[in-house]
Parts: C-alpha cells; sequence; structure tokens
C-alpha cells in the first residue's frame, strides 16, 4: 500500500460553492446590468429589506420577500417609530 499524502476529504464543497448561495437580488432592474452591490438591511419597524445598489446605472431600489419596495414605502417604514 503505497503511502500519500492526506488529501482533503472530497465531500469537501469546492470554495466556489461556498459563495455562490441564493442570490438576493438579481440583475438591475433598469438596465440589466449584474454588477449590483445587494446588502440586507433592517429598517426601523423590523423589515428585512434587501437593498441593492447598481454600478452601471447608479440604480437603487430595495425589495422585501422578493417584492419591490417603493422609496417612499421604505422611509415609512423607517420612521415609523417617530410617531
Ligand atoms: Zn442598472
Amino acid at each position: 500500500m503505497p503511502m500519500v499524502p492526506r488529501q482533503r476529504p472530497a465531500a469537501e464543497a469546492p470554495a466556489s460553492l461556498t459563495q455562490a448561495g441564493p442570490r438576493p437580488s438579481g440583475d438591475c432592474p433598469d438596465c440589466g446590468s449584474e454588477r449590483v452591490t445587494a446588502l440586507t438591511m433592517t429598517l426601523t419597524d423590523g423589515t428585512p429589506v434587501d437593498f441593492a445598489s447598481c454600478h452601471n446605472c447608479e440604480h437603487r431600489h430595495w425589495s422585501h420577500e422578493g417584492r419591490s419596495l417603493p422609496f417612499a414605502d421604505v422611509i415609512t417604514r423607517a420612521t415609523k417609530l417617530k410617531v
């Protein structure tokens, strides 16, 4: 039996898969560019939203559970506690 150096278990996921994951928000709804920075934030009223900013056309949008939120709605939710 030849001596072979220990190798990483084959069951271990490739590094590329660990970064794929579910895409919170896809392409820019305005210009279709994939150069979109997406991050999740929580509004003041506790609503988790995905914020996306397009590097191509500087379009910005918020979405909640896959549905886009109008900017006015985001502001309304973010200022709800001030009532
Ligand atoms: Zn865009």
